[in-house]
C-alpha cells in the first residue's frame, strides 16, 4: 500500500492495552493518518529483562488488538532484525519503502522524554515527525528541557487518559486481578490461554 502519511507506533507491547490502542486511534484521526503501523520490538534474549515474553507472543496479540480496525497495520520489521531494537533503524527503513510517504512516529510522553537517549535523536526527528500523546502521570511542560531541534519536530496531542500500562496488565495476571477492559477481549483470552504473565 502507498499511503501518503502513515503513523508508525513502536513499543514492546507486553502486552498491548487499549492504552496504546486509544493512542494511536487518536494520532490517525487527529493527524488524517492514512494508516497507523503496529511494530512490536524484537527480543534479544542477551538483553531482555526477563518479563519480557518472547516477540512472537506479543507479536500474536499485537495482531488480535489490531484486527477489527481497517487503518491499523503491524510489521514483523523488529521481530526479524537480530540484535536489539533501535528506532533509528526502523524510521530508516521505512523512509526506504517509502520514499513519498510523510512518516509519523507515535509515542507517549513518557518515551519522548527519553528521546535524547535514544540512538541517532537528531536525525530520527528529521525522517519522522513526532506525535506525543499525553499519558497520564506525566507532565507536558518537561517537553520544555528539549532543546528547539527537537521540539520543532514534536507536536504534542491531548488524548483521553488511560491510566494503564503493560506494567500494571502484567501486576494484575501474576496476583490474579481482572485485565477485562483494559485489554481487548481476544488478547485476554490469548493471555489466560498461554499462562502468560502468571509467576
Ligand atoms: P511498560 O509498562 O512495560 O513499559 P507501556 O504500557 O509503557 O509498557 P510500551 O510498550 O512501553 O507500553 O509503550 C509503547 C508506546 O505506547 C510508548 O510510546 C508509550 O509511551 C505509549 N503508551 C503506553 N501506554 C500508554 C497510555 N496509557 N497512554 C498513552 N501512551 C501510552
Ligand atoms: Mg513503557
Amino acid at each position: 500500500m502507498n499511503s501518503d502519511k502513515i503513523g508508525l507506533m513502536g513499543g514492546t507491547f507486553n502486552p498491548i492495552h487499549y492504552g496504546h490502542l486509544v493512542a494511536a486511534e487518536e494520532a490517525r484521526h487527529q493527524f488524517n493518518l492514512d494508516q497507523v503501523i503496529f511494530i512490536p520490538s524484537g527480543y534479544p534474549p542477551h538483553r531482555t529483562p526477563r518479563s519480557v515474553i518472547p516477540a512472537e507472543d506479543r507479536y500474536i496479540m499485537t495482531a488480535l488488538a489490531i484486527a477489527t480496525n481497517p487503518y491499523f497495520n503491524i510489521s514483523r520489521i523488529e521481530i526479524e532484525r537480530p540484535g536489539p531494537s533501535y528506532t533509528i533503524d526502523t524510521v530508516r527503513a521505512f523512509r526506504e519503502m517509502y520514499p513519498d510517504s510523510q512518516l509519523f512516529f507515535i509515542t507517549g510522553l513518557d518515551a519522548i522524554l527519553e528521546i535524547l537517549t535514544w540512538r541517532d535523536p537528531y536525525e530520527l526527528v528529521k525522517l519522522a515527525h513526532f506525535i506525543a500523546v499525553t499519558r497520564p502521570g506525566y507532565n507536558a511542560e518537561c517537553l520544555k528541557n528539549l532543546d528547539r531541534e527537537i521540539l520543532d519536530n514534536v507536536s504534542l496531542l491531548e488524548i483521553p487518559g488511560y491510566a494503564i500500562s503493560s506494567t500494571l496488565i502484567r501486576e494484575r495476571v501474576a496476583q490474579g486481578k481482572p485485565i477485562r477492559y483494559m485489554v481487548p477481549e481476544p488478547v485476554e483470552a490469548y493471555i489466560r490461554k498461554h499462562g502468560l504473565y502468571r509467576q
